[in-house]
């Protein structure tokens, strides 16, 4: 017997541990675009918890930019940097985020999802709700990052019921992302207060309450039933997809997850940036 079998031995049960290693599981507000480049407390908050968490072996990210009519999920080798905004500086545009896809993960992915039917796309890439982020957390862009749309046509139920279906991917080391903004209506921003580190209307300020208190007493039912839950929700998600990613990420908590919350405070008065960690 010689050194081999030991060290093999030992990459075996590394790769073994890695395989048990059971990531966490995130929703992340990702408000402007801007953020993308912008070195503030949202994106220093994203760079410590690329560093904090375990490192994952790919990101799957559900963002509120890719609404699509059935589900599809990235499945080519390099996706590309998607820069779909307007009126932006140029510094934004330029910006390019060469993470790698995973096609096989795609696959997998796809096959092992029984709650419809997941088309593999080639045409996407990372969109802004992804790449905003995710570079902050992963600035050299080693790690491969995919995105699963969201069928625009179905109701929140199913979108959650797709999600708790994804939770089996954390435990296959993969980090679960949903980007969105709990409380999001672009046509009440107070462009005059942008500016501020801080500022929410109280009808935001209120729902955002509302949210944070349903996730942490486990209460998904109400969540998926948001209009319901108090009169300004109508205001706080006037369309629903910066809302559904939230959805995602509560089906993929397991349970008894405590929720940790961050980057919870309004900006321009009618954006919550609330983001919670389970796990
Ligand atoms: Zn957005």
């Amino acid at each position: 017997m010689g050194t081999l079998p030991l060290t093999r031995f030992q990459r075996l049960t590394e790769h073994l541990q890695q395989d048990d290693q059971l990531m966490p599981t995130l929703f992340i507000g990702h408000g402007s675009p801007m953020n993308g480049i912008e070195d503030n407390d949202f994106s220093r908050s994203w760079a410590v918890l690329g560093q904090k968490i375990p490192q994952p072996k790919a990101v799957l990210c559900i963002s509120a930019h890719w609404l699509t009519k059935g589900t599809s999920i990235t499945a080519m080798p390099s996706p590309r940097t998607i820069h779909d905004f307007g009126g932006f500086p140029q510094a934004l545009f330029d910006v390019q985020y060469p993470a790698p896809g995973q096609p096989e993960l795609a696959r997998e992915t796809a096959s092992t999802i029984h709650h419809t039917s997941v088309h593999l796309d080639h045409e996407w890439g990372l969109d802004h709700g992804t790449w905003t982020v995710v570079r902050h957390m992963y600035p050299d862009a080693d790690i491969p990052v995919l995105q699963l749309s969201i069928d625009y046509h179905q109701s929140p139920e199913w979108h959650y019921q797709l999600g708790q279906e994804l939770a089996a991917l954390r435990r296959k080391g993969v980090l679960i992302i949903g980007s969105g903004n709990m409380v999001h209506n672009l046509g009440m921003v107070a462009w005059d207060k942008l500016n501020e580190s801080e500022f929410g209307f109280d009808w935001a300020l209120e729902m955002d309450t509302i949210f944070k208190d349903r996730i942490t007493r486990e209460d998904h039912q109400a969540l998926v039933h948001y209009q319901d839950l108090h009169k300004a929700a109508k205001l706080a998600v006037p369309t629903p997809d910066h809302y559904y990613p939230l959805l995602y990420a509560l089906g993929t908590r397991l349970k008894g997850e405590e929720p940790r919350f961050f980057n919870d405070r309004a900006v321009g008065g009618s954006l919550t940036m609330t983001s919670v960690q389970f796990g």
